[in-house]
């Protein structure tokens, strides 16, 4: 057995990687107008990564120093026996965190069990709420349904909760304030995510709809007055935090267009088919897929070429919103 540095995981920039997200499907039940194109091609089932491979990674990266894990997709919670994953993973001695994030369909029949299985933080979509247009902003969505999820959620007891929204000029920036109010009331936390140009859709001109954070920053601070705050998880993540003297709830900018978060960067991606991409902004990836389906497959060599690959973990990304994406694969297949 090869014997792994504690150090294993960190890149040329001297960035470590302490942080994997997990994608366990490309498929979902929405088709969120950002993210998808109404009528998608999603991988044959023989591509995608079974639930036992989908382990086997998790396995190599917790041996190699992650200690947090969040599973994404597609939808995570519609792929089918989810639920013996989480399971697995929530028995994976130094794993320190499990989290996942979800549109939120399907909470309110799994929130209590998720928990239970030790999932701990979840990240929730809701960018409207107003029931027409949720459902024009998801194709499909029900949001009935997603905020008896976000409420299962609440009552179970979860450690950290978040509400994500992607605003689009026009279509949803007049909701900001009262997505925040909705947090508030719950006390869970709020971030408001740019979008990005991921994918090509027909649906909108990311250049007409783009709405930056300093904007939605203007346009809350104008109701409420808004306190900066350090990271009190040391998580280095991307999101800028401020609080409103009345509530607890975190009220967070993800900002990938107008602040450049990649020096800070502890984290990788694998997408549903077994993808490693490095970042999330650029193509440089490794097929991990073709590492676990080989004939001489061994664990070490998975872990082996997990290390190698931090060799092309790119600096930074470079997003713009020119008319064609520099990044054609959807947000739904790297895994958000
Ligand atoms: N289906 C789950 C959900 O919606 O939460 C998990 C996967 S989804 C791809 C993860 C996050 O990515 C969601 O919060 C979604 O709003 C965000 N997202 C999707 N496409 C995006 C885009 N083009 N720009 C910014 N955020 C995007
Ligand atoms: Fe599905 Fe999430 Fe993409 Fe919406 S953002 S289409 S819920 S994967």
């Amino acid at each position: 057995m090869t014997d792994y540095l504690p150090n294993a995981l960190i890149d040329r920039f001297q960035r470590r990687v302490e942080y994997v997200r997990l994608s366990v499907t490309d498929r979902c039940d929405f088709r969120c107008v950002y993210c998808m194109s109404e009528d998608m091609h999603f991988a044959p089932k023989s591509d995608v990564l079974s639930l036992e491979e989908l382990l086997e990674i998790a396995r190599a990266f917790v041996d190699l120093g992650v200690g947090k894990i969040r599973l994404t997709g597609g939808e995570p919670l519609i792929r089918t026996n989810i639920l013996s994953l989480i399971k697995s993973l929530g028995q994976l001695k130094t794993l320190e965190q499990l989290a996942l994030t979800t549109n939120g369909s399907q909470l309110h029949r799994l929130a209590h069990k998720l928990r239970a299985l030790g999932v701990s933080r979840l990240n929730i979509s809701l960018d409207s709420l107003q029931a027409r247009k949720f459902r024009q902003l998801t194709r499909h969505g029900n949001l009935d349904q997603v905020i008896a999820g976000i409420d299962a959620a609440v009552s179970a007891g979860f450690k950290q909760i978040r509400i994500n929204a992607v605003i689009l000029k026009g279509r949803n920036d007049d909701e900001v304030i009262d997505l925040v109010e909705f947090a508030q009331t719950r006390r869970v936390d709020i971030a408001f995510i740019e979008e990005m140009p991921l994918g090509l859709i027909d649906e909108h001109d990311r250049r007409l709809s783009f709405c930056s954070s300093e904007e939605l920053l203007n346009i809350i601070t104008q109701r409420y007055p808004l306190s900066p705050l350090g990271d009190p998880n040391g998580s280095a993540g991307p999101a800028r935090y401020y609080r409103t003297d009345a509530s607890r709830s975190r009220i967070g900018f993800i900002s990938p267009h107008s602040n450049n978060f990649c020096h800070l960067c502890n984290r990788v991606r694998v997408t549903a088919e077994g993808r490693l991409l490095l970042c999330l902004g650029n193509e440089h990836s490794v097929d991990l897929r073709a590492v676990l389906r080989s004939d001489n497959y061994h664990f070490d060599l998975l872990k082996n070429t997990i290390v190698d690959s931090l060799t092309i973990k790119p600096e930074r990304h470079h997003f713009d919103l020119s008319e064609t994406p520099q990044i054609v694969r959807f947000m739904n297949t790297t895994g958000g």
